[in-house]
């Protein structure tokens, strides 16, 4: 708090993992000794850069651009790039952060980063979108490579920017490769990767509803978000036999009592890169309810799925949705739960499965596609479907295995603790 006062989104993602690790560091004699934690909290390396592009008017436009090196312990960095308005260091931070645990509970040999720009594509042209990605990608390709650091996408970096991104790297470096991932499957991208974050998050609730005796069938689910994460998972878990009824954005919530059908959610996935808000196009046809800058957490369900962004559910939300039922809260997007709600779930023993452990699907499967590009292969849906599910199982058994507390999984901090005994062991192996 004293060194980064102002940078409140990464004290908030330490603090989180903080309370369950330091006892884990303060019983082991060389993680106490060696600061193990305190060095995983401070990046390994920030490169800042700014991003000079012009625009359809022939006006030269500058927006900052950043990635942060948060560890490279257990493998080349590897996160996601963000573009959008609210980006800033401390964002970037939080999320390089988050990304290193989680990508420790992959199981895979990948670091930890994050980056982005506070460039926003949305009401942009696709010239615009391109000379931008060309113009950022001009800087990041010297930072970057399939042994150094692989980025891939996240907010408003979807397969189009991944395309101009990916097609100016190559340019520059004559180099066909894994330096990103996320790529269309016509030139090295993955089967699989494009819905993995919301297939997994729902395979990962799948484990949770077992575990708990019960099962996915004719549960009602509150999803938030209109993005790739939340469509997959709404498409899944419908597909899966539960009634999802509620889509949103960031203008306001879709509210649709039936449920969406498989179709309907496959026509969105189709359309979602339209610049008008899709949520009210597919209204139109399906006769719902929707509510102008309203989230869903009003809605009397048995599960959430918060998808959209973070700290997008707080506090008194967590406390409506226990209210009226509601039993199990998952994280599709990173840290959309803030403290206040992670503590009202966790008071009421509301099963919660924080980002790192839910939606580690998605880094899974770039994990994967870096090892197809590696080795010039291609696996087929199937094997990388099934690859996804077992990655998400191995997960949900390592948050049992060091967050069970006897009558209740402490999700949160199982993962946590898992997690960072793997980045801990290596960084001790490595040494100072
Ligand atoms: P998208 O850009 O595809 O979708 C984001 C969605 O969230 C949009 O519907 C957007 O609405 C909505 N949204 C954004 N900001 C807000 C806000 N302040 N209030 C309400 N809604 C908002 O992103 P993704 O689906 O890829 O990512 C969503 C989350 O999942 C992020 O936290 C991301 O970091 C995380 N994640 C993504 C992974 C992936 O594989 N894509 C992997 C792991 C985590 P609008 O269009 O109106 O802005």
């Amino acid at each position: 708090t004293q060194r980064y006062p102002e940078q409140k989104e990464y004290l908030q993602a330490t603090f989180d993992i903080a309370k369950d690790v330091i006892p884990v560091c303060n019983a082991n004699e060389k993680y106490k000794q060696w600061e193990v934690f305190k060095r995983l909290c401070e990046p390994e390396r920030i490169i800042y850069f700014s991003v000079s592009w012009l625009n359809d008017n022939h006006e030269i436009e500058i927006n900052k651009g950043w990635r942060v090196q948060h560890n490279g312990l257990i493998g080349p960095y590897k996160g996601g790039l963000r573009f959008h308005p609210t980006v800033n260091e401390s964002v970037l931070k939080f999320l390089a952060f988050e990304q290193s645990f989680k990508n420790a509970l992959t199981g895979l040999p990948i670091g930890g980063a994050k980056g982005g720009s506070d460039f926003n594509p949305k009401g942009r042209s696709d010239y615009e979108v391109m000379r931008f990605c060309q113009a950022f990608m001009q800087e990041l390709q010297r930072h970057i490579g399939p042994y150094t650091d692989v980025p891939a996408g996240d907010i408003n970096v979807g397969s189009r920017e991944i395309g101009y991104l990916y097609g100016e790297y190559r340019k520059i470096n004559n180099r066909f490769g894994g330096a990103i991932t996320g790529k269309d499957i016509e030139f090295g991208g993955s089967y699989v990767r494009t819905e993995a974050t919301g297939f997994g998050l729902v395979y990962f609730l799948d484990d949770v509803l077992k575990q708990a005796g019960t099962s996915i069938e004719g549960k009602r689910i509150a999803v938030s978000g209109a993005g790739n994460v939340a469509l997959h998972t709404a498409l899944k878990a419908t597909q899966h036999g539960a009634k999802v009824i509620s889509l949103s954005n960031s203008r306001g919530t879709l509210f649709y009592e039936k449920g969406f059908s498989e179709e309907d959610l496959k026509w969105v996935i189709d359309h979602k890169g339209k610049p008008d808000n899709i949520l009210l196009s597919l209204n139109k046809k399906i006769k719902g309810a929707w509510e102008a800058n309203a989230t869903p957490w009003s809605a009397e369900v048995d599960i959430a799925l918060p998808c959209a962004t973070q700290n997008e559910l707080i506090g008194k939300d967590a406390k409506l949705l226990i209210k009226n039922g509601c039993k199990f809260v998952l994280e599709g997007a990173n840290m959309p739960c803030n403290e206040a709600a992670q503590k009202a779930f966790t008071e009421s023993k509301i099963v919660f499965v924080p980002g790192k452990a839910s939606n580690a699907g998605g880094v899974a499967l770039s994990g994967l596609e870096m090892a197809q590009n590696a080795t010039f292969h291609k696996a087929t849906y199937e094997a990388m479907n099934s690859a996804l599910q077992e990655i998400m199982a191995n997960i949900h058994q390592q948050c049992v295995k060091e967050g069970d507390e006897g009558d209740f999984i402490n999700y949160a901090k199982g993962a946590n603790i898992a997690a960072f005994r793997r980045l801990a062991d290596a960084m001790v192996a490595q040494g100072i």
